[in-house]
């Protein structure tokens, strides 16, 4: 493991000890007051915009704005559009990494793909020029991510899409396997030039483990699954459980792997703005330019917010606001208390 994935899985564990295991709980009542405190303070908020460059994106109404927490025990508070399907677009990027642990061990992770914020935008080529050891950087960043959806072990395209999705749907608790958004797959595939050019320079440098275009549509297909804001917090309370389902029960990852997995998505989960989220919010998170976030508070409970317009980084502003709104009232920074 590299220091600095190191440090940060050792703090994440040393706070689920010394904060999770010991801490007291957040009664239900305090739970679904600080939910209804952050849905009403920014259902207001009109700053940022919907993603344009996935054009149907630009079509989900922009009001839309939903907050829930799931706790390790599968107990459920919300408020507002909780329900509404959206697209899971980069939410689903360690979910598909936890996948990769599982079948082929955490240190693939570092050796095929690495496991550095790179600072930059999520779609960026020129980290993969500057990175040029590891090249796809890190499995949150699209280039990673396209090389993870490649690493997948599978005996062909069919078979690795549905292991994604079934892996997608078990962190879900989905009784059936969620349902992919057909307008926003054919959307993205018929315009990812961008991500295209990604996979081909990563082939180039032997840096994908599949046939370019083959990850481009498994990748594609990947992002364009419609999940709630309530399925991302039971994924992220899924983590937080150390990889058992708390609604299904089921095993989906190995315990030992969660600490890694929380490591990576506190160094890049927040795009290029995951220095900024650590300092004030202090949790492990993902974020998707459908507007979806996951937050995870080590060994005791996930908080997951949904609204489509997104800032200059491609973070939803009213999902980061009500997020870290809530982690600080709650108290619940990896680090200690945040004072924000
Ligand atoms: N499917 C999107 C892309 O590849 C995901 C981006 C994101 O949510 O960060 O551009």
């Amino acid at each position: 493991m590299k220091p600095t994935v190191a440090l940060a899985a050792m703090l994440a564990l040393g706070t689920f000890v010394l904060a999770g295991a010991n801490a007291a709980e957040p009664r239900p009542k305090d739970f679904q007051r600080v939910v209804d405190a952050a849905y009403a303070k920014y259902k207001g908020l009109q700053e940022g915009k919907n993603a344009d460059y996935i054009p149907i994106l630009t079509r989900t109404p922009s009001e839309l704005f939903g907050v829930v927490i799931a706790t390790r025990d599968g107990k459920i508070y919300s408020a507002g559009d909780v329900d509404y399907k959206f697209s899971i677009q980069s939410v689903s990027k360690p979910f598909t990494a936890a996948l990769v642990m599982t079948q082929q061990g955490p240190k693939v992770l570092d050796e095929k793909i690495g496991v550095e914020p790179t600072g930059l935008p999520f779609n960026s080529r020129l980290a993969l020029e500057i990175y040029k050891d590891k090249r796809s950087v890190n499995p949150l960043v699209n280039a990673g991510a396209i090389a993870a959806v490649s690493l997948v072990q599978a005996t062909s395209e069919q078979d690795r899409w549905n292991k994604i999705l079934q892996n997608i749907s078990d962190f879900a608790g989905s009784p059936v396997p969620l349902t992919v958004l057909e307008d926003v797959y054919e959307s993205e595939y018929s315009t990812a030039f961008g991500n295209r050019a990604i996979a081909n320079l990563l082939y180039n440098y032997e840096r994908l483990y599949s046939d370019p275009e083959e990850a481009m549509r498994v990748y594609t297909r990947q992002c364009s699954i419609g999940v709630s804001a309530k399925d991302l917090a039971i994924m992220g309370a899924t983590l937080a459980n150390l990889g058992v389902n708390p609604l299904t029960k089921k095993r989906v990852m190995n315990a030992n792997d969660v600490p890694e997995l929380l490591a990576i998505m506190a160094t890049a989960g927040f795009y290029d703005e995951s220095g900024e989220w650590m300092y004030t919010a202090g949790l492990p998170a993902k974020t998707g330019v459908g507007g979806g976030i996951v937050a995870v508070v080590p060994g005791r409970f996930a908080i997951a917010a949904f609204s489509p317009r997104l800032n200059e980084a491609g973070n939803s502003v009213r999902s980061l606001n009500a997020i870290r709104d809530i982690a600080g009232e709650l108290g619940v920074g990896v680090f200690g208390p945040n004072p924000n």
